[in-house]
Parts: C-alpha cells; sequence; structure tokens
C-alpha cells in the first residue's frame, strides 16, 4: 500500500475491567472501503468511535491523511476532523423534511438549496426534498443519511453497521447501492458490521476484530479462504473441523487422505468448508444423513459421520438428499489445516 490516509498505530481503549480496544494497528488507504468484521462485543463500535473522535484512546495514535488526530500529547475533537459517521438507525431528524436534513449537513453560505439538489440527484432522490423521513423506505433513508454525511465533504466516512436497519430483502440490493455510491464519491469508507457476507461483498479489504484486537486483515477471498486462525474460520462461512495427522502435505482424518498446504507435520485441525465435501450414495455408506434445509439457490446437510461427527455439507440445488439416506462423505475441494493445541 501508498502512504496509508487513516492509520492507528497501538490504539488502546478500556472501559472498566473492560479492554475493548487492544493495542490495535490498522491501515486504511484513500478511497478505500474497509470493513471491521467481528462478533458483538469484540471492539469495533469502540475503535470507530476513537476513529471518529467520539472516545479517546487511553494509548496509542490515530493519524489521518499524515496529520495526528489523537495521541498521548493531542486530541482533535469530533467536529473538527471532517468524518462524518452514518449511524445504523440512520438518525435523521424526524421533524425535517429530506431537503433540511440534507442541507444540515452543509456549511454555512454555501448555495444550500443547489447544493441539496445535487447531493439528492448523486444519491438517487432527485425531488424527494418535501418528504418526511417516515415517508421514506428504509433503503431511501439510508440514503438520505449518505447525503447528509457527504453533504460536509468529509476526508473520511464512518458506518456503524449501516444495513441492520433494512429489511433482509432490501439490504443486498441496498449494499450494491451504498457501494457504488461511495465508489462514485471516491471517499475512504470505514464501516463495522458482525455480518460477514456484507462485510465480504461490500468492503476491498477486511480486519476481523476479536476480543479487541484485529486477527487478521486482508482482501475478502483471503480471509474467507486462508483464515488465519480456527476462530476465523469458524466466524467467517460454514466450517467442518475434524483431527487429522499431517505428513508432508498430505493430512489423513477419517475422511480419507487431503491434500494441504499446511507449512508443518503432525497432529492438526483440518477445516474443511461446507462447500468443499460432497454426499455420493453408494453400498458403503458410512454416513447418515440427518436433515436437510433447502435455501433454493442451495441446500445445507447436516450429515452425521461414521465416527459420530456432525458435518455440514453444502449441496447445490439439484442435488436430492434426504433425512436418514446412507452416504458417504468426500472432501471435494480445499482443505485448510491448523496445527492442534
Ligand atoms: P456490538 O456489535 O454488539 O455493537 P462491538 O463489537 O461494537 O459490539 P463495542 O461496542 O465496541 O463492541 O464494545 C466492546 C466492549 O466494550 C464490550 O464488552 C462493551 O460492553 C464494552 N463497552 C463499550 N462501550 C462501553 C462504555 N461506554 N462503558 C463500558 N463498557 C463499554
Amino acid at each position: 500500500m501508498s502512504e496509508p490516509f487513516l492509520r492507528c498505530r497501538a490504539v488502546s481503549k478500556r472501559f472498566g475491567q473492560t479492554q475493548a480496544v487492544d493495542r490495535v494497528d490498522l491501515e486504511v488507504a484513500q478511497g478505500e472501503i474497509f470493513a471491521l468484521l467481528g462478533p458483538s462485543g469484540c471492539g469495533k463500535t469502540t475503535l470507530l468511535r476513537l476513529i471518529g473522535g467520539f472516545e479517546a484512546p487511553d494509548a496509542g495514535e490515530i493519524e489521518l491523511d499524515g496529520h495526528v488526530l489523537a495521541s498521548s500529547s493531542r486530541f482533535v475533537p469530533a467536529e473538527k476532523r471532517r468524518i462524518a459517521v452514518v449511524f445504523q438507525d440512520f438518525a435523521l431528524f424526524p421533524h425535517m423534511n429530506v431537503g433540511k436534513n440534507v442541507a444540515f449537513g452543509l456549511p454555512n453560505g454555501a448555495d444550500r438549496k443547489r447544493r441539496v439538489g445535487e447531493l439528492l440527484d448523486l444519491v438517487g432522490l432527485s425531488g424527494l426534498d418535501g418528504r418526511m423521513p417516515h415517508e421514506l423506505s428504509g433503503g431511501q433513508q439510508q440514503r438520505v443519511a449518505l447525503a447528509r454525511a457527504l453533504a460536509a465533504e468529509p476526508r473520511l466516512m464512518l458506518l456503524d453497521e449501516p444495513f441492520s436497519n433494512l429489511d433482509p430483502a432490501v439490504r443486498q440490493r441496498v449494499r450494491a447501492e451504498v457501494k457504488q455510491l461511495i465508489q462514485s464519491v471516491g471517499i475512504t469508507a470505514v464501516f463495522v458490521t458482525h455480518d460477514q457476507e456484507e462485510a465480504l461483498s461490500l468492503a476491498e479489504r477486511v480486519a476481523v476484530m476479536m476480543d479487541g484486537c484485529i486477527v487478521q486483515s486482508g482482501e475478502p477471498a483471503a480471509i474467507y479462504e486462508q483464515p488465519a486462525t480456527r476462530p476465523v474460520a469458524e466466524f467467517i462461512g460454514d466450517a467442518n473441523f475434524l483431527p487429522a495427522e499431517v505428513r508432508g502435505g498430505i493430512a489423513s482424518c477419517e475422511l480419507g487422505e487431503v491434500r494441504v498446504q499446511a507449512g508443518f507435520d503432525g497432529a492438526a485441525e483440518l477445516m474443511i468448508r461446507a462447500e468443499d465435501l460432497a454426499l455420493r450414495g453408494d453400498g458403503a455408506s458410512t454416513a447418515e444423513v440427518l436433515n436437510v434445509e433447502y435455501y433454493g439457490h442451495d441446500q445445507m446437510a447436516t450429515v452425521r459421520s461414521a465416527s459420530g461427527r456432525l458435518l455440514k455439507v453444502r449441496l447445490p440445488a439439484g442435488v436430492h438428499a434426504n433425512a436418514g439416506d446412507r452416504v458417504t462423505v468426500e472432501v471435494a475441494g480445499e482443505a485448510r489445516a491448523f496445527p492442534s493445541q
């Protein structure tokens, strides 16, 4: 990466006994869409609030565009950071119409009416300036919140669980629209989410947070395909874990021998994604299908292996499997080995 636009160095924040953020290092490039992903309580909102200036770090340094925002000797208050925040509930003023909500973000003296029109054009809501927030859909409210955030011409946009208040049916569409909007404006954006699908689909890079620490960061595909630790693998996607013995790049487990890229020999935990397992029905069947959840585009079978282990197997939509079927479980794709603890 060229010189990072946003940089956190060893940033920590404690609340009483809780180490909410623990020596976090983070670098975000200019124009990048970056996700902080992690389970509830891992500290992602606190990190966002530290970047926004709503909290002061106990230790460490935060820099934006080469300027120190927070350190042991300096603290730039939130309103002086030129950082916009879009909240989970969009935080529109319910008694103001759309135009006034957007104008609220504009600096004084600007040609307000023209600018509001431009911003509403940008977010695809031209002509709706007279509507009240409650007369808009969730996705439209989200776009008004974005327009208001962009009005102040921020250097950085922070989004806190920006899609969690939207109906699942519209979430995917709004997500794609927001991504396109952020990219068209070219603004650097950091958003927090506990939803892995959201992080992987929206962000150009993702940092996975657990217990106040960033445990892995990288491009979405790298996080999904090469999780650094078992907890990361468990948190992202559907993973099966089997005890195995690795020798020379071959892992032996109860499903047979599987090629792995492992830099070690010895006892291992083998991670195999649900989509990397397949079922075969034949005379030598050793496993039993316990149930199948049908999703339309695909389905997820829970299978009890010969040893009694429960395995998740993702099946293409056309494959017919039913509870009670006797099957053989095969490794059809990649596996990854972690050394046993
Ligand atoms: P969620 O997804 O549930 O919002 P999160 O990953 O954003 O979780 P944070 O809100 O950053 O997590 O909280 C991290 C930890 O710090 C939690 O244990 C939380 O209870 C604690 N915490 C956060 N803010 C405060 C506060 N103002 N006072 C005390 N404890 C706090």
